[in-house]
């Protein structure tokens, strides 16, 4: 009887402490809690994606914020990607930085990754300028290991390129000079820097604007650089590193020439390891191998639907790869401005080159590095030494606007042991005046941070790019701050340094 009662007893108070428990922990008291952590998802495993992730990881300070990242690939890089020629890996997409890529140089150092230097003889590299039947210009080629005979060959270099191009080389680089000083304003403090809603505002707020308006041609003429130095040594340069001539706009033209000067880096065994670094360092959730074919608005979120036949919802959707050549369906439609890739055709060989191609007699007379002139009829970009095996067994890097058939190959090489070919959507086909699709594809949460492309397409500009659109997500999306969006400070200088060189 006294056990009955003392269950009875047990059973009430336990009873009571439910009702309790009810009322003081029932969804009503959730209507004053926070929101569940809103889950954003990014379409694309590059530079762009990684760098949105990592810069909303650092700024957000919703901690329990989910990132997703869909990667239609096995490997997350995208245009950083590495080949293997010979047993060597060597940069098979975006291979070079420079010293003034801020981003670049503080992931580099956050993630602990090597910085492989340009060797010491690069600056007596010697460059041939092509016209499909002569070289129009030839520096000297040193093989000397004395430091001292490539510092000769380096300024004999420098002596005959002033010879041929006189001040205008002075006024080109000038020119490129202002135009990196107008780009280091994206690094400026967040106090200082606005979020930009436009590409458009992005790009006149640093006073970039105008030069995507025109082509590098006239921006050149006007700063009073020689017809010979922009037809020779300005088209190489522009033909190298978008695949284009000087009609590109003046902007990605100055970027261009940016990446031929001195200082330049990469990462010691391949730039995608930043990508692949910030995707690890910042608590994301990774969907390899998982294409998005579809992207619907529902009222509170979007769903994202994979060819896999999965589908996830978010409450914020990230485009970070060219909507240009993807065939992915949004629902509503977006409308974006037409625009083309240039295809660039990258191809490996380890052999040797022909020097009869060339109109020479021995392999040692042709140039490390040959440029070509604007002329349809030429069939490659450029042809470049990766690495001398030895006289007669050398790894090279072509770039040509069309695929390098086996019997064009056959005869620009006397000996061809192994070919590797990659077909690139490379970047923008650039036409000025540029016209940028919109960051906010939809007016709601909806993100395009390569509409900054039509700018200039290189790993830096995504990583400013994506910056901003962190930025952007976390001002429009107020859930997303815990804090009012004007409370963002920039990073402290311990967490990210942006004005240090390497
Ligand atoms: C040959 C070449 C040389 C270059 N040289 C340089 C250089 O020297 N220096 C430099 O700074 N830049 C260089 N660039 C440019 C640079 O590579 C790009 O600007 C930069 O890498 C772009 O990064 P991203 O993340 O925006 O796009 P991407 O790197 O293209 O990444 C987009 C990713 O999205 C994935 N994806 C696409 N669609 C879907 C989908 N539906 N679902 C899921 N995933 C999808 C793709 O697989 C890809 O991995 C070069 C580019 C090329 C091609």
């Amino acid at each position: 009887m006294e056990e009955k009662k003392h269950a009875q007893a047990k059973m009430l108070s336990g009873l009571i402490f439910s009702v309790f428990f009810l009322l003081f922990h029932s969804p009503i008291s959730s209507a004053t809690s926070p929101p569940s952590p809103p889950i954003v998802c990014i379409v694309g495993g590059g530079i762009s994606g990684s760098s949105v992730a990592h810069f909303l990881r650092r700024d957000s300070p919703h901690t329990a914020l989910t990132l997703r990242i869909f990667e239609r690939s096995g490997v997350v890089g995208g245009r950083m990607a590495t080949v293997v020629l010979a047993g060597e890996t060597f940069e098979a997409g975006a291979s070079i930085l420079h010293p003034k890529n801020f981003h670049a140089v503080n992931f580099t150092k956050m993630l602990n990754l090597s910085v492989k230097k340009p060797p010491s003889s690069e600056s007596s590299l010697s460059l041939g300028i092509w016209d499909g039947e002569k070289f129009v210009f030839k520096t000297l080629d040193s093989n000397s290991k004395s430091s001292i005979v490539q510092r000769i060959v380096a300024i004999t270099n420098s002596v005959l390129l002033f010879v041929r191009y006189g001040f205008s080389l002075v006024k080109m680089d000038s020119f490129v000079q202002t135009t990196v000083d107008n780009f280091l304003k994206y690094y400026a403090s967040f106090e200082s820097r606005p979020v930009f809603e436009t590409v458009d505002e992005m790009l006149k707020w640093a006073g970039l604007y105008n030069l995507t308006a025109r082509t590098l041609q006239d921006e050149l003429v006007d700063a009073g650089l020689s017809p010979l130095l922009i037809e020779e040594l300005v088209t190489v340069i522009t033909r190298i590193n978008y695949g284009q001539s000087v009609s590109i706009s003046g902007l990605a033209g100055a970027v261009s020439l940016a990446g031929s000067g001195g200082g330049l880096w990469s990462v010691e065994r391949g730039n995608w390891q930043i990508v692949a670094g910030l995707i690890n360092h910042s608590d994301v959730v990774l969907h390899r191998h998982e294409e998005i074919e579809s992207i619907s608005y529902h009222g509170e979120y979007y769903e994202l639907n994979s060819t896999k036949g999965n589908s996830y919802k978010c409450e914020v959707a990230v485009i970070a790869t060219p909507l240009d050549e993807l065939n992915i369906h949004f629902n509503p439609p977006i409308s974006i401005p037409k625009r083309k890739l240039q295809h660039t055709h990258a191809t490996f060989v380890r052999g040797l080159l022909n020097p009869a191609y060339f109109g020479l007699v021995a392999v040692s007379e042709i140039p490390e590095l040959v440029g070509t002139l604007e002329d349809p009829n030429l069939p490659f970009s450029s042809i470049s030494v990766l690495r001398k095996h030895d006289e007669k067994d050398m790894s090279y890097k072509i770039f040509s606007r069309k695929p390098m058939a086996d019997v064009l190959l056959d005869r620009i090489f006397s000996l061809r042991k192994e070919t590797i070919r990659i077909n690139w959507g490379a970047y923008p086909h650039y036409s000025a005046p540029e016209v940028f699709a919109p960051f906010v594809l939809d007016g709601r949460h909806l993100y395009y941070v390569n509409a900054f492309e039509n700018a200039a397409s290189t790993m830096e500009t995504s990583a400013v790019a994506a910056e901003n659109i962190a930025r952007l997500i976390l001002s429009r999306y107020s859930d997303l701050m815990l804090s009012s969006p004007s409370n963002l400070k920039s990073p402290s200088s311990d967490e990210e340094d942006l004005h240090s060189d390497l």
